[in-house]
């Protein structure tokens, strides 16, 4: 068996630990004689498997007890309309836009509220985050919502907007357990699990519980109603059961590893190599602005789409798998999401130096 390094942006690298723990629990979880995909949603082993992540990621997130932790289906995208759907009560919100996930965002909600968007990055195809400290936020808009850190364009919020007293709404999808946050000062966090926490069919979603309406409006789908959710511990249906368990078991991982400050100064560590040489490099451009630099996904280019391809190709063959851009963006992009052993990153660096060198 060889393993490739994988920079894939989603579904992505998960820790070999974890992988090769669920690959000894494939046949028989814990003496129960069956697998965790073959087990009732309903058994007193799932229901362990479930209360235990949720009490991990409370614990590395450090999760006050006002906000629920909902493991649900649909993807991120589908939160796109649920958060809308659950979080009006004036029927208006305030979208930055960012990316194109923000702005997917801000289009599915618009079929339920108005949308106000307040500031965009669109202008210089999202290569920053724009000035968000004193913005015109509508008085009565129901939440401020962000995309936290961009997938495709390779830009993060390094500080919160101010959202003059509005409840903050983040898709953290591509920086979730990236680093320690402040849960405080959001509504709503929530993200798909298969950039940076798991595998594709988990959606996580972090919310205070004020925000969950308890008078569901009949229009709202019983599925996409927090409150359907909330109430039955996420096992209103069948969850995403294998998922959720890998996912636990990716909490205990971060938790071995020290926890969310320690995996914050190993993502800066790694991102510093891809970064500084960026910098330093002839041929190899990083495409955003330095103080927005996201640590999860890095965008670059040559300047030349031949050579952006040549290096995509060549760097395959040597092992270094999905470097290359999103299609909308073209270039490369690598996602060094906290899985991603800084070897990896050290390795790609130097077969950059090398391709460099050759190519000049
Ligand atoms: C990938 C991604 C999405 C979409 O996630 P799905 O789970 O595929 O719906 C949304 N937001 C961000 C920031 C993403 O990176």
């Amino acid at each position: 068996m060889s393993r490739v390094y994988n920079f894939s942006a989603g579904p992505a690298v998960l820790p070999e630990e974890v992988l090769r723990e669920a690959a000894d629990e494939m046949l028989d979880y814990k003496g129960t004689g069956m697998g965790v995909m073959e087990m009732s949603h309903r058994s007193a082993a799932f229901q362990q498997i479930i209360d235990e992540a949720e009490a991990d990621i409370r614990d590395l997130y450090g999760i006050p007890d006002n906000y629920k932790v909902l493991f649900l289906q649909g993807g991120a995208s589908q939160q796109f309309a649920a958060i809308p759907m659950n979080l009006r009560k004036n029927g208006k919100a305030a979208y930055i836009v960012t990316g194109q996930w923000a702005k997917k965002a801000a289009a599915e909600a618009e079929k339920f509220i108005e949308v106000d968007r307040v500031a965009s990055s669109d202008d210089k195809t999202f290569s920053y985050i724009p000035d968000c400290s004193d913005l015109d936020i509508p008085e009565d808009a129901d939440y401020v919502y962000i995309c936290e850190n961009n997938t495709i364009y390779g830009t993060k919020y390094h500080t919160l907007p101010n959202t003059k007293g509005h409840t903050l709404v983040a898709d953290v999808s591509s920086c979730f357990l990236s680093e320690p946050i402040d849960v405080e000062k959001y509504g709503v966090i929530y993200g798909g699990a298969q950039k940076n926490i798991g595998p594709a069919g988990v959606t996580i979603v972090i919310i205070r519980e004020d925000l969950i309406p308890q008078e569901v409006d009949k229009s709202i789908p019983t599925m996409l109603a927090y409150k359907t959710q909330a109430d039955a511990g996420s096992l209103y249906n069948t969850p995403p059961c294998y998922g959720i368990y890998i996912c636990g078991k990716v909490f205990k991982w971060i938790k071995k590893m020290g926890g969310l400050t320690a995996m914050n100064e190993l993502n800066e560590k790694k991102a510093k190599i891809l970064y500084d040489y960026l910098d330093e490099s002839e041929m190899f451009k990083g495409t955003v602005v330095k103080e927005d630099r996201s640590l999860m996904n890095v965008p670059f280019v040559t300047g030349d789409e031949e050579l952006d391809a040549k290096f995509v190709a060549e760097a395959k063959e040597a092992g270094f798998e999905n470097l290359k851009g999103h299609r909308t963006v073209g270039g490369m992009r690598a996602s060094i999401y906290n899985a991603m052993p800084i070897e990896g990153v050290e390795a790609l660096v130097e077969f950059m130096k090398k391709f460099e060198k050759e190519n000049a």
